[in-house]
């Protein structure tokens, strides 16, 4: 629930504005698991309350440290019995946790282990901030950045991810500002569109991977319904309206993508542009594709050394616990794990 739905079932029970504040409060601040827990409200409201609605949580079905220990993935098992995963990471002061939008993807990537699960179900809003509020719980930590990047492509659950979002961020609750949280899309043209067009001030990031379409195919199944022209107008656009500076994500597989050519290219196609390119190094999900050689990646950075673009190569982190999105369930999966245990 939103602020504003608190206030509306406090002023169904006749209560006052300020408690729907409280119950924000305690629900995403301090995340009580329990109505009990309020203690500035009467035993009859908690009560009510009780009656009337339900703090839901999920489980944790695995949680996995990396030897460096600045991984954390977590598996959570939901209420239908179905799973999703999200990661917590240390990176300096930042304390990063990236989430899940839906259980499983109907996008079929051919680089990631969501991808080969097919889709299940979006994920609701309470959900998504649940996994947030799971992690904090579990380690003890206030996060300070949020990444939308883990299982499913969050545009195709857009309502549920901005209303997480804007619990996330607000102010009398979590309140990790709106610049520290980043969506990251595969390129749906017609939502990146949607976003700009509603202000949204979340941080973008567009999963590229390829600087041309017959790449980008092979990779990226979705390019086939919006090519890559169509995706850099909208990236455009979005630039334009919101004057932030976008992010491109780079998948790099050794041999497909990380070639002189794919660089000049992708040099090209955002030449005059202020953004972000991050390169991940390819994290393996089966034999069919390798992590690029880290002389290829120091030869594929050079060309954009002279352009107006921060570029950053993003070390795979928790490589020893399987972190990347997707693959702990399906290794999990691949053990033979009941993860569908309330079905
Ligand atoms: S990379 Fe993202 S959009 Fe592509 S299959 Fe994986 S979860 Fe879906």
């Amino acid at each position: 629930m939103t602020l504003e739905e608190m206030e509306s079932l406090m002023e169904s029970i006749g209560q006052p504005k300020y408690r729907a504040a409280q119950l924000f409060n305690w629900i995403y601040k301090r995340a009580i698991l329990s109505f009990d827990e309020m203690t500035n409200f009467a035993k009859s409201l908690r009560q009510q309350l009780d009656n009337m609605a339900d703090i839901g949580y999920i489980s944790i079905e695995k949680q996995v440290t990396s030897t460096d220990e600045q991984t954390t993935k977590f598996l959570f098992k939901l209420k239908d019995g179905l799973c999703v995963e999200s990661v917590f990471m240390i990176d300096g002061k930042r304390r990063t946790v990236c989430l899940s939008s839906q259980v499983g993807c109907a996008l079929r990537c051919s680089f990631c282990a969501t991808g080969k699960m097919g889709f299940q179900r979006n994920l609701s809003a309470g959900e998504i901030v649940d996994q947030l509020l799971a992690i904090q719980r579990a380690l003890n930590v206030e996060a300070t950045n949020i990444v939308i990047m883990g299982m499913g492509e969050p545009f195709l659950n857009y309502d549920e991810v901005i209303k997480a979002c804007d619990i996330i961020s607000h102010d009398k609750g979590i309140a990790i500002g709106k610049r520290k949280i980043t969506i990251s899309t595969s390129g749906l043209v017609p939502a990146i569109k949607r976003f700009a067009d509603d202000g949204q001030r979340y941080q973008l990031a567009i999963s590229l991977n390829a600087a041309d379409d017959e790449i980008r195919n092979k990779l990226m199944p979705i390019n086939k319904k919006y090519p890559l022209n169509e995706l850099i107008n909208a990236a455009r656009y979005y630039a334009a309206k919101s004057r932030h500076r976008i992010t491109f994500e780079y998948v790099m597989i050794g041999g497909i993508n990380d070639r002189i050519e794919d660089a000049l290219k992708l040099a090209k196609l955002i030449k005059g542009w202020k953004c972000k390119i991050n390169i991940i190094p390819y994290n393996a999900i089966d034999e069919k594709q390798d992590p690029p050689s880290e002389e290829t990646m120091s030869a594929f950075i050079r060309p954009f050394l002279k352009l107006n673009v921060v570029i950053s190569v993003r070390r795979s982190k928790g490589v020893d616990i399987n972190a990347a999105c997707g693959q702990l369930y399906y290794k999990h999966k691949e053990n033979n794990f009941i993860l569908e245990v309330d079905k």
